[in-house]
């Protein structure tokens, strides 16, 4: 059985204590590869590996740093098909979502930042005849990131790319239910001739793994993405230490549909919205207000097209949905479904585990489901679910459907359905979220700031304000004579 390892220092090592857990295939619901049981020794190892290539990282020219980023893209895109397989296996998803999705984000996420760095400027600011500031912006020096395991390697590289750009050496931890891009990314960081230390990947448990880095003195700032309590648990920790933190958690996101949208497209939009990549992205709209004019319209169209996809082999290439990530993900959505329905919902579609026959008897795949009846206030509708279910609920007025869609501790991201330019641009200024998006869903431009509002998260990734991140600023303020 394949052995995945650690990438320390430049080699692929296997974890200090010789241990190793299961890694499954969701969709057959059994182990196919076993990854490190790392431990605090092996965080330990990869920082030390880290600070020794600190100095000599953060003083090599933006040029050649690029030059080995953009490299390491090229590597990905040529293992592309490679890489799509193994996503799809590690995690469940779709073949044709990883293959369109998942890499060809790691790409852009490194070509991105190779060539964002060589644009990145510092500001000056004059006091007229009295100085002049100018700001410098530094490598940290060893950051930590962590992700999680929806987006495997598209979320991984989403930071580790940012973080290399700037100067600064890099101790990641991947999820320890997805490791296995992760793995193959750090073979193509050696063949790329990434400098030995600069990127260091520790796989195992989050309360090991995870937990040591946040605790290492020497790791001076952490980008996390994952859920909103495990964020809360990172912040206690490194806050005390006065570590930069960067914080992407949970949503509860609002699809607020207005009757006058271009209706056709906002439907094949919400299927998307709904459901891709089994509702496990972080930007899935999981609460569809729709108003009242067009509720019993939706309604019907929207249950009879979630009817018919298709959930099954992932590597079908009619397959709509995969199976959900694991076995524990699996019965906690399950959980929330039989929750709905004690709180009065009804179900529509779906509302079930899907068994398929064959040698995908035993994965964990879900119907698709969708359930109304519920209050807007109820746990169903207040609590993260990340699964392939969501409620449908009617709306009579801005005021009323702004309430709903505020109303939870989330504020990620939000769609708006309109034709109404006035009314899109009103809705989505009073709408509590780090991302609108009018008339689309996932339209990702990588300069804009990604991130969310109330306890969605602190700080924002994305384009300068990631490299901002990843840079310590210092003022120099130069007297005139
Ligand atoms: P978790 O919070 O469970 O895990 C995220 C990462 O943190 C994993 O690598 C995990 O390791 C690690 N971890 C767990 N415990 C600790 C700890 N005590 N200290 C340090 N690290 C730890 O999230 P999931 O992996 O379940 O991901 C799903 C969540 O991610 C959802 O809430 C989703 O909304 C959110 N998300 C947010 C996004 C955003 O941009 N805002 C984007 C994508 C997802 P291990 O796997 O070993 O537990």
């Amino acid at each position: 059985m394949q052995k995945i390892k650690n990438y320390i220092g430049g080699k692929l090592v296997e974890p200090s204590n010789g241990q190793y857990l299961d890694n499954y295939n969701p969709a057959i619901g059994s182990v196919y590869s076993l990854i490190p049981d790392s431990t605090s020794k092996d965080v330990e190892l990869a920082v030390k590996a880290a600070e020794k290539a600190s100095e000599a990282w953060a003083n090599t020219p933006a040029k050649e740093r690029s030059d080995i980023m953009s490299k390491i893209a090229d590597l990905i895109q040529r293992d592309l098909d490679k890489l799509a397989q193994a996503e799809s296996i590690d995690n469940g998803k779709p073949l044709k979502l990883a293959k369109r999705v998942d890499i060809p984000r790691a790409v852009d996420n490194f070509s991105f930042f190779a060539t964002a760095i060589l644009h990145f400027s510092s500001e000056a600011h004059s006091m007229e005849g009295i100085a002049l500031n100018y700001t410098l912006r530094e490598p940290i020096g060893v950051v930590g990131c962590i992700s999680p395991w929806n987006l495997p390697l598209y979320l991984f590289t989403w930071k580790i790319a940012p973080a290399i750009a700037a100067g600064n050496c890099v101790v990641a931890k991947p999820s320890e239910v997805t490791p296995m891009t992760a793995y193959l990314l750090s073979e193509l960081c050696i063949e790329a001739g990434l400098p030995e230390g600069v990127l260091n990947i520790v796989h195992g448990l989050g309360p090991k793994v995870g937990s040591a880095m946040t605790k290492h003195k020497k790791i001076k700032a952490i980008s996390f993405t994952g859920g909103t309590k495990t964020g809360e648990e990172i912040a206690r920790v490194a806050a005390p230490m006065f570590k930069k933190l960067s914080l992407e958690l949970g949503g509860k996101n609002p699809n607020i549909i207005f009757a006058d949208c271009d209706y056709d497209k906002m439907l094949k939009t919400t299927i998307h919205s709904s459901f891709a990549n089994q509702g496990q992205i972080c930007l899935c709209g999981s609460r569809i207000f729709i108003e009242r004019p067009i509720y019993d319209k939706f309604k019907e169209d929207f249950v009879k097209k979630v009817k018919q996809l298709i959930v099954g082999d992932p590597d079908g290439d009619k397959t709509n949905l995969g199976a959900v990530v694991s076995e524990a993900h699996m019965n906690k959505v399950l959980s929330y479904i039989k929750l709905a329905e004690e709180e009065g919902g009804t179900i529509l579609a779906g509302g079930k585990r899907k068994i398929l026959d064959g040698k995908h008897k035993d994965g964990w795949f879900i119907e698709p489901t969708i359930i109304e009846g519920l209050s807007y206030d109820c746990r169903t509708n207040q609590e993260e679910i990340f699964g392939p279910v969501v409620t449908i609920m009617p709306f009579d007025t801005e005021e009323e459907v702004l309430k709903y869609a505020n109303s939870t501790e989330y504020g990620l991201a939000a769609t708006i359905w309109t034709e109404d330019l006035s009314k899109a641009h009103r809705v989505a200024d009073l709408v509590e979220s780090g991302i609108v998006w009018v008339n689309c869903w996932l339209v990702r431009d990588l300069r804009t700031p990604f991130g969310g509002m109330k306890n969605s998260g602190v700080g924002r990734e994305g384009g300068f304000e990631a490299l901002r991140f990843f840079t310590e600023p210092k003022n120099i303020c130069v007297k005139w004579a």
